[in-house]
């Protein structure tokens, strides 16, 4: 299954500020895996997969957004790997699709639009119920491949990287982060960029996922207490909200290190981590690793919102 994939490539971020800040500032490239399937998203779609397999389901059913990097993610990955795959749409249809959907359609996805309060209960076994007796024999996976097959992936994402100090990485719903976090070397610590507003709620949310990955009795590569924060001040407003400082941010970032970044999340974490350079929040020293976690095919669509 792995053979598919590029391991991700590092690529060291040269510039004034990470001179002046004494560090030495990389990327590991998860966008660059595989043209479709990349990103965290593979990483949290990965045990999934390979539980559904082992279980002969032939059909993936999800959720997600209608920009969703999820379902994206899930509907190429279903092709490649031989499912028939259905995404659950919030929201009612919007025509024309934009090109998330357009392009999950492309893949054979079949798409069901569901509106947004039925689509509170994405995660309640009443729901799962009436989906498995209308689609019968069904793999569920929960929005965002959020679960423990999710974590387990996502455990080895730091696999074959170097030696770093500090990992960043943007976060949605802590589940990816969990798993870097069960991975971390003792000497390594870890910061995450919550991209939703009061994204202080994700300490509990991470710990718990930490504690149940380890009481679901699925060995951890490192289960000593890792050593994290949380940094909550670069929302931009939160979920897909953007301002022209980072619309700019993004654009020269790319213009100058040659690194596309996607507007919902690895922009505002790449800001952060740049900004927090210039106050002098890093040691003279550390080596820092930044987590290029995909999520580019949302940018079309942003790009379609904001005609930019
Ligand atoms: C989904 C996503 C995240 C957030 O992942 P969580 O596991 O929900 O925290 C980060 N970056 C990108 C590009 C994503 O698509």
């Amino acid at each position: 299954m792995s053979s598919i994939f590029l391991p991700p490539p590092t690529q060291q971020i040269h510039s004034h500020i990470t001179q002046n800040a004494g560090v030495e500032l990389s990327v590991l490239r998860l966008d660059l895996m595989h043209p479709w399937v990349n990103g965290n998203k593979w990483f949290k779609l990965k045990y999934n997969l390979l539980e559904a397999k082992k279980m002969n389901f032939n059909t993936l059913l999800t959720f997600g957004g209608a920009y969703s990097n999820h379902i994206f993610a899930t509907a190429a990955a279903g092709k490649l790997f031989g499912f028939h795959t259905i995404g659950v749409i919030r929201g009612e249809e919007r025509l024309p699709q934009n090109p998330t959907l357009s392009f999950a359609v492309q893949q054979s996805m079949q798409l069901v639009y569901c509106d947004r309060t039925s689509y509170k209960q994405r995660n309640t076994p009443e729901l799962h119920a009436q989906l498995r007796e209308h689609y019968g024999e069904i793999f569920i996976i929960p929005e965002g491949g959020s679960n423990l097959n999710g974590v387990r992936g996502c455990t080895e994402i730091l696999k074959e990287t170097g030696d770093f100090d500090v990992i960043c990485i943007a976060c949605g719903t802590g589940t990816t982060f969990a798993g870097i976090l069960l991975s971390l070397a003792q000497k390594q610590r870890a910061i995450a960029f919550p991209i939703l507003k009061n994204g202080e709620f994700l300490q509990t949310e991470i710990a718990t996922l930490w504690q149940s990955y380890l009481a679901a009795g699925l060995l951890a590569p490192n289960n000593s207490p890792p050593s994290w924060e949380l940094i909550c001040n670069y929302h931009f407003g939160g979920y897909a909200k953007v301002n022209n400082e980072l619309l700019k941010f993004t654009q020269q970032f790319q213009q100058t290190h040659g690194i596309p970044l996607d507007y919902v999340y690895t922009a505002k974490m790449f800001y952060g981590v740049m900004d927090l350079l210039k106050q002098g929040f890093f040691s003279k020293g550390d080596r820092i690793l930044l987590i290029h976690t995909g999520g580019l095919q949302g940018n079309l669509g942003m790009q379609q919102r904001l005609i930019i």
